[in-house]
């Protein structure tokens, strides 16, 4: 569920910077050659940045998702006993980033 809002947030955020980029490239010729920005630009720039952002959020959450789903094998710091999930019994991945122990069938942190 997370991962799918990550990816939405990393494609929506993905189509809005470029809509707003090429929104923001948009410009009026005039006689003298030089190129009068349109009061799009400034729209077109405010929406780069929010999707540039939204973007970059999407892409951490799928990342922390992958993260989660990758390292279910570790078997967690040196020296660390290990830890099972007190729901399924599972034993518990540790993930250094997060800084907590998760798991993979239950699809949550402990
Ligand atoms: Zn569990």
């Amino acid at each position: 569920m997370e991962k799918s809002i990550g990816l939405t947030f990393t494609i929506v955020g993905f189509t809005v910077t470029l809509l707003g980029a090429a929104l923001a490239a948009t410009c009026t010729p005039t006689s003298t050659g030089f190129c009068n920005p349109t009061p799009f630009s400034g729209v077109g720039v405010a929406a780069a940045f929010m999707g540039g952002a939204l973007f970059l959020v999407g892409l951490i959450l799928v990342l922390k998702k992958e993260a989660g789903f990758f390292r279910t094998a570790s078997p967690g710091p040196p020296g660390a006993p290990t830890v099972v999930c007190q729901t399924c019994g599972k034993p518990l991945a540790w993930i250094p980033t997060a800084n907590r122990w998760f798991c993979s069938k239950c699809d949550e942190y402990r």
